[in-house]
């Protein structure tokens, strides 16, 4: 069955294969940057995001979380047409790093839309983020709030808590935030460093599916809300951080009513919060981007083997960071689609075994499928340009272009 496509050839595939269902039960409609894709030849792998989806899905999110203010996690993808757009469409931003806040700066963003919420900063960065008129930052620990105290004096500070059972399907671990109870112990801290404790921030996890998976985290933050209070303190801002999903094949709730039903969960849990703060970052550039590559090798590695191995020209370390233990599944679509399909390892371009994206799970793809042919990787907008290694093997960075 696999080899009938290569000895009849594609175009006669093409013309003869019956159209077989697809295995994905979502297929977004026709956008404008799968349009420039199928319209431009590309040397390399190239990004290509569409502004104006970013824009529709931002008012989306927005209409969606209500009274929250939308701040943009960075690292995601800060092209900087995308971070001007987003300044013009109103949003905030989070930052983590000095080169981030200098990006926002330069995008056109006040200083007081800015947040520093990395809780792991350096000092300087601390310094520069306080000279340029930034004062909202997060920590999760004493030698941070002492660094904060020290490089911002007077500060504002969101404490972040741990979350410990995250149903995400690329949840955060156990890196960032503290216990509920080491929390309460840094409030108190940092008051006595002369700080101003505004509030609690948490990330559910990336790319949590439905809004139930927010129950327990908001319970158990709700909790120590109520415990904060009944210890003297006075918190107005709560900062829900990101979690919410972009589709990858399968369909995903809509942003409007997915952020509508967390805020829901959100308003019953803190009646008395009058400030929040949200961080959704994947879902809402995600979907508007999608990379065009190549194969450039079809192989087995034994006659009979069930599989083919498909190697792209590009890989974990050229973007596709995120295949990572075949955590997020990426749409992978080619001209051939029409054809029968037969499964693969897929795998990277670089002289690393690691490079590998799916072999636990394999992928279903053409079995006409051969070097040189373009294949089309979707919702590819977060989370991919700024993986990129430098050069590893002398592959440059994904290359992105925004239209
Ligand atoms: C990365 C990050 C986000 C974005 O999360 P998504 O799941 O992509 O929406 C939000 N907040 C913080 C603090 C982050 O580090």
């Amino acid at each position: 069955m696999t080899m009938n496509a290569f000895v009849i050839g594609a175009a006669a595939v093409a013309e003869q294969s019956p159209v077989l269902p697809s295995s994905d039960t979502h297929i977004p409609a026709r956008a404008r940057h799968l349009d420039y894709i199928a319209q431009n030849s590309f040397e390399r792998p190239t990004l290509v995001v569409d502004l104006e989806a970013v824009a529709t899905q931002y008012h989306a999110l927005a209409r969606g979380l209500g009274r929250a203010q939308l701040h943009y996690a960075v690292k995601a993808n800060p092209e900087a047409a995308i971070l001007r757009r987003l300044v013009a469409e109103g949003a905030h931003f989070d930052a983590a790093s000095r080169a981030e806040i200098e990006m926002c700066l330069a995008a056109g963003a006040r200083p007081d839309q800015i947040s520093f919420g990395n809780t792991i900063k350096r000092s300087a960065d601390i310094a520069f983020a306080y000279a340029a008129g930034i004062s909202h930052f997060a920590a999760d620990s004493r030698e941070e709030l002492e660094k904060l105290c020290e490089h911002a004096p007077g500060a504002t500070v969101c404490l972040r808590l741990i979350v410990e059972n995250s149903a995400a399907d690329w949840p955060l671990s156990r890196k960032f935030g503290c216990a509920a109870n080491e929390a309460l112990v840094l409030m108190g801290y940092a008051v006595e460093l002369g700080l101003q404790v505004a509030g609690l921030s948490f990330h559910v996890g990336s790319q949590t599916r439905a809004p139930w998976m927010w129950v327990e985290t908001l319970d158990q933050v709700a909790a120590l809300w109520q415990r904060a209070k009944e210890a003297g303190y006075t918190l107005t801002l709560l900062n829900i951080g990101g979690g919410f999903p972009a589709s990858y094949g399968s369909a995903v709730q809509g942003a409007e009513s997915y952020g509508a039903e967390v805020m829901a969960l959100v308003e019953a849990r803190f009646p008395d919060v009058s400030q929040i703060m949200a961080e959704p970052v994947r879902g809402l550039v995600a979907e508007a981007g999608a990379i065009a590559a190549e194969v450039l090798l079809v192989s087995k590695k034994h006659q009979n083997d069930l599989h083919r191995w498909v190697y792209l020209d590009i890989g974990k370390f050229s973007g596709l960071a995120e295949t990572m233990d075949e955590a997020i599944r990426y749409r992978i679509t080619t001209a051939r689609d029409h054809e029968a399909t037969g499964s693969c390892v897929l795998a990277g371009p670089s002289c690393d075994s690691a490079d590998v994206l799916y072999e636990k799970q394999p992928v279903q793809l053409p079995v006409g499928l051969r070097s040189g042919d373009r294949v089309v990787i979707h919702s590819c907008g977060a989370y991919t340009s700024t993986y990129a290694s430098v050069g590893f093997n002398g592959f440059a960075p994904l290359d992105v272009v925004v239209i």
